[in-house]
Order: structure tokens, then sequence, then C-alpha cells
């Protein structure tokens, strides 16, 4: 059996001529797409993400402006600034870097983002509204895992998948479009029973965990189609949350690095690039 190697290069690359369309005519409309990122504090792996997303959003044409705040900063001051964000008609998406540190809330955060600015999904008012099929921009990593999927041509009518991890950004949403595409969705957590068993019936896995070489050989039917979003820092390598020897059962996986972290920063900018007028 042939495995397939799903790249995220080439999936990113499909979306880019039209992203830069859409930024070239708001532009000559005199509207500058402007992305800003809030990151507060100085984690290591969201200083890379974010120097990386700044830069992909300039080659593309917008403008990026990253505010860096202190660890120290509160709650308060996060969102105040947030707010008046939302009100500078010179930014057309705002995107709170997360995990936010420890003493601020997250999800008070990402509320706080006006949904018309809103690029991952963070605004409550959003999420309901993908969560009744109403709104076609979910999280964006859970919005890269479709892509790849789709650009792959992985059919999922019927098909059973498996996903392990039920965060806000991914596991959830991630369930949502599965479902939305006709397969028969399992979703599985840290208190799941069984959990290998259950991961072993998949003909699709998604890995959302967190945890290296968590998805074992064991777990997985041969032939299985598996999108590993996990990404983990190992003796200063990034590796997934797929063991090697599972990938090579599957017929089709994404790689860890250059897999669904590339896509996913594209489908920042495809959000961006729709809110641009
Ligand atoms: P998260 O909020 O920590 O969620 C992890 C999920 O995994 C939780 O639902 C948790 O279950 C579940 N889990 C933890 N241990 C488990 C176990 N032993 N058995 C079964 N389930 C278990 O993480 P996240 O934000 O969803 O991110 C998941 C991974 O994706 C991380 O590695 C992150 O770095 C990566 N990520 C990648 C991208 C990308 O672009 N590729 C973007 C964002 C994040 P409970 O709910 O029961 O605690």
């Amino acid at each position: 059996m042939e495995t397939l190697l799903m790249k995220g290069r080439p999936v990113a690359d499909a979306y880019r001529e039209s992203i830069t369309a859409k930024i070239a005519t708001a532009k000559a409309h005199g509207n500058m797409p402007t992305l800003v990122i809030v990151l507060v504090g100085d984690d290591p792996a969201s200083c890379v993400y974010t120097d990386r997303l700044a830069k992909l959003t300039e080659s593309l044409g917008a403008a990026a402006k990253i505010v860096r705040l202190p660890e120290e900063t509160t709650e308060e001051e996060v969102i105040n600034l947030i707010r008046k964000m939302n009100r500078n008609r010179y930014i057309t998406g705002i995107l709170p870097m997360m995990p936010m540190p420890k003493h601020i809330n997250s999800d008070a955060v990402g509320a706080a983002v006006t949904k018309h600015k809103d690029v991952d999904c963070l605004n409550p008012t959003n999420a309901g509204e993908f969560y009744l099929g109403r709104r076609s921009w979910a999280p964006c990593t859970a919005r890269a895992c479709m892509a790849a999927l789709e650009y792959y041509k992985i059919d999922l009518q019927g098909k059973h998948a498996v996903v392990i991890g039920r965060s806000n950004v991914i596991g959830k949403p991630v369930a949502l479009l599965l479902l939305q595409k006709h397969a028969t969705v399992t979703v599985c957590h840290s208190k799941t029973k069984d959990l290998a068993d259950i991961v072993k019936q998949a003909d699709v896995i998604i890995a959302a965990v967190g945890k290296a070489g968590f998805v074992t050989a064991d777990m997985v039917k041969e032939g299985a189609v598996i999108i590993d979003v996990g990404i983990n820092e190992v003796d200063g390598m990034l590796v997934g949350d797929v063991a090697p020897e599972a990938a090579a059962k599957a017929s089709a996986f994404t790689p860890v690095p250059g897999g669904i972290g590339v896509i996913s920063n594209m489908m920042v900018m495809e959000c961006l690039a729709a809110y641009a007028k």
C-alpha cells in the first residue's frame, strides 16, 4: 500500500491566489487589510508563530501589526485594548494569541473581539452561528484540517471519523465540520474509556491532543487517514501526536511539521481577506 503524504504547502498555496486578489481589491478601494496580533508574554512558541503569521500577512500584500504586551498585563487591560481596536476603522482583523498567560481568561478575551474582526471564531456569536451551520468561518485550525481532506480528495461521506481532543479551537469545531461533510463522528477526550479500541475503528483520525506520539500503531486501522494537528517539542524537535509507526499504517497522513500548521496560517489570511472590503 502506498502512503500519501498530505503536505500542507500545496494546500495553502491553492488558496494564495484568491486571497491575494481579494486583498488587492480592498487596497484598490483605499482599504488596507490590517491584521493585529495581540501577544501577551513571551512564550517562545507563540512568539515564533506570531512572527510567521505577520510575515505571511505582509507577503500577501496586507499589513500586520504585532502588539506585544508584558506577561503581567491584566485581563482588563487586554480587553480594553481589544475594545479600542474594535472601534478602529483601520483594523480589519484581530487575533489574540492563545493561550493567554494563566491569570487571563482566554474566553473573555476572545469574546471581546467584535464579531466583524474575529479571524479565529473566538466571538461567542460567531461560534454560535457556526454551530448552527450559518457561518463558514470556523476556527482556523479546524478549517485547515478540512482543507487538507478536501485538497487530497478524502471522501468523508458515511466514514467513521474519530477526533481525539475536544477543545473549542480544534476538537469540537472539527467534529462539527466533519458532521457537515456527512461523516459519522466520535469525539474522544481524557475521560474516554477504551480509547484505543474506538480509534481503531476509525476511517479518519484527527489527533488534537498535544502529546507527542499519543496515537500508536496498535490504535490505527490499516489504511486509515490521519490528520495530525499536534505540535509538540521533543529534544528541540517538533513532532506531532502520531507516532511514526502509526503513520506508517495510514493510507494518507499529514506530517508535523509541514502539515496542518502551514494551512492553518493561510486560513487566518482567508478570513482576513474576506473581512476586507
Ligand atoms: P487543548 O486545549 O490542551 O486540548 C487537548 C485535548 O486533548 C483535550 O480535549 C483533552 O481532553 C485531550 N486529551 C489530553 N490528554 C488526553 C488523553 N490522555 N487521552 C485523550 N484525550 C486527551 O489543546 P488544543 O488547543 O486543542 O491543541 C491540541 C494540539 O494541537 C496541541 O499540540 C497544539 O499545540 C496543537 N495546535 C496545532 C495547531 C496547528 O496549526 N497545527 C494550532 C493550534 C494548536 P480533556 O478535554 O478531557 O482535557
